[in-house]
């Protein structure tokens, strides 16, 4: 049992340096917790297949390691420039009892998410969890500096390629299949700042209880999770402004950041059999800033 206020210490200096955009793991400073020397399996997931995009780093990395300690097979989409960030993620998947592989390119692209489902029915067979994780955070201060392009490419990564991932896979998933969407609580209470963001992430909430109505039918459930402030590279290469990110998580009750580790737990309920009952929600993990 620990005091989970100080089960993390975090130092005043985080902004060093910051990245560009995709942000790596790789040099994130402090470096963050993914449940590397903590996170225990025990095959709640057995034989399952599960594809996660945004899998190289931060909440998917954490997500990718724990469905592998838990026996499924692993598929993680990322960037290009993210490619040390994969190596180091698939180094520790190695050693599941679960097959893992690294399927890398751009989801704002429709032709490419096309390829990634059929690249992953080819490799694992079926697509029994899907964790539409991948995100993309550009802070911006004032509405005339938010450019036309940057407001479309946010949508494509977050919103787009959600549907267009999720309607290419659907065909391929079993009855017990698990779709598991990363929302956030900008959804609920959105910052200034993040415009184009935080009307993705109330997109994709409604999107995930709309899709799990259709989807019941087919006996896929269809859940969403809601992180507060997450300490990973999507704050650090423009997901904040400078200034705020040696104070980034302290405003909510726990006084500090979630680690992804703290996250990869919910996704795992969400995607085994455990949450069978469960289905159009949105889960908080939030450090006590409440969703309504
Ligand atoms: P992260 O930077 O580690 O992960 C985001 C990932 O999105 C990147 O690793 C990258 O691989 C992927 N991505 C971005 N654009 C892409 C594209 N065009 N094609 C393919 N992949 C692309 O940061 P994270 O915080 O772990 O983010 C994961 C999810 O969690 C995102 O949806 C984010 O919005 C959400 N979230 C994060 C926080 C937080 O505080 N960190 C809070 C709420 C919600
Ligand atoms: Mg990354």
């Amino acid at each position: 049992m620990q005091d989970p206020r100080t089960q993390y210490s975090m130092d005043n200096k985080r902004s060093n340096p910051e990245q560009p955009d995709p942000g790596l793991d790789t040099i994130l400073k402090p470096q963050a917790d993914h449940g590397e020397n903590s996170y225990q399996g025990c095959n709640r997931l057995a034989g399952r297949k599960a594809l996660i995009t945004g899998g190289d780093s931060g909440i998917g990395r954490a997500v990718a390691i724990a469905f592998a300690r838990e026996g499924a097979d692993v598929i993680i989409n990322y960037l290009p420039d993210e490619e040390k960030d994969g190596k180091e993620t698939l180094k520790q998947l190695e050693g599941c009892d679960g097959k893992s592989w690294a399927i890398v390119g751009d989801i704002s692209q429709q032709d490419f998410c096309q390829d990634l489902i059929k690249q992953s029915v080819d490799k694992m067979g079926s697509i029994d969890i899907l964790v539409n994780n991948a995100g993309k955070q550009i802070f911006v201060e004032e509405l005339e500096e938010l450019s036309s392009e940057q407001f479309c490419q946010t949508y494509a990564t977050n919103v787009f390629a959600m549907f267009w991932l999720t309607k290419a896979a659907v065909p391929h998933m079993p009855p017990g299949a698990s779709i598991i969407n990363s929302t956030s609580i900008q959804s609920y209470q959105p910052s200034a700042g993040l415009l184009d963001y935080a009307s993705t992430k109330g997109a994709i909430t409604s999107f995930t209880k709309s899709l799990a109505k259709m989807l019941i039918n087919k006996g896929i459930r269809v859940n969403g999770v809601a992180p507060g402030p997450i300490w990973t590279p999507l704050q650090q290469s423009g997901g904040q402004p400078a200034e705020k990110l040696d104070h980034f998580g302290e405003h909510v009750p726990m006084g500090r950041p979630g680690q992804p580790a703290e996250l990869a737990p919910t996704y795992v309920y969400l995607a085994s059999q455990e949450s069978s009952y469960v289905t159009a929600e949105i889960m908080g993990v939030t450090g006590g800033a409440h969703l309504p």
